[in-house]
């Protein structure tokens, strides 16, 4: 048997139709909050830029390493250096050693050279890697600031879509607390099959669910059946809702 329910309560539905509508709009305006993506784009590059940084500071201190190991290298040739003049100086060594501590010294200022070469390329690197992770966190910062900035966006977006979606489940409880439950729960379900749209108008003969025309057969179908039954679209199987304007 057919669902019976007061023409007033049936049109009542589409009030109902047009709240859930709303909803639907919410719902994919949500989806769509362009701010989401951006923020997540954002996270991403944070993300990376903070292990570019830790390998940045593992660089430095690698380098920092090196160059302390380059300073003691070039001090304890200048040291051997320092003790071989002042062995010359004390007058107390022999011509044949002193002829090996010149030879020495000149090899030791050879060395001393190639060492303090190292030791300035080892800075250089060093200096490079020190600017590369102020650049780095630089742009952390810039980075940091435009993910708050949409991230303040996308909350105010989010925020001002759950304060509609509040108001019109509110609207849409108080719409439904005065209907047969059956009649809500068809409609219910037709909805979730259907799109979104669970009852629809009958308008000049067409149901504006699917926007098809009746046939002769079902229009007199329509017109036959009394005011409280529950109608529905051949086509779409959505309900129908009867007025002046129906064209019955
Ligand atoms: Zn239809």
């Amino acid at each position: 048997m057919a669902l019976t329910a007061s023409a007033e309560h049936q049109q009542a539905l589409l009030d109902v139709q047009a709240i859930d509508t709303k909803l639907l709009q919410v719902a994919h305006r949500r989806k769509g909050i362009a701010e989401v993506a951006q923020a997540h784009d954002l996270e991403v590059q944070l993300g990376s830029i903070d292990m570019k940084i830790v390998a940045a500071i593992t660089e430095i201190s690698d380098l920092d390493l090196d160059r302390m190991k380059a300073e003691s290298d070039v001090e304890q040739v200048v040291n051997r250096a320092q003790r071989d003049r002042e062995r010359m100086d004390s007058g107390s060594v022999g011509a044949k050693d002193l002829s090996g501590l010149q030879s020495e010294l000149e090899s030791l200022a050879k060395r001393q050279t190639e060492l303090e070469d190292v030791e300035l390329e080892i800075m250089a690197r060093l200096e490079d890697a020190r600017a590369a992770h102020s650049q780095l966190v630089e742009q952390r910062v810039e980075i940091e600031a435009q993910l708050r900035e949409v991230q303040g966006r996308r909350d105010e977006a989010i925020n001002e879509l759950d304060a509609q979606e509040a108001m019109f489940a509110d609207e849409r409880s108080q719409a439904v607390a005065v209907l047969p439950q059956d009649l809500v729960s068809l409609y219910d379900k037709i909805r979730e099959d259907q799109g979104g749209v669970g009852a629809a108008l009958l308008q000049h003969g067409e149901c504006k669910g699917c926007h098809i025309a009746l046939d002769t057969d079902e229009l007199a179908h329509i017109r036959n059946a009394a005011s409280d039954v529950v109608v529905r679209c051949e086509q779409c199987r959505r309900i129908l809702i009867r007025t002046l304007e129906s064209g019955l």
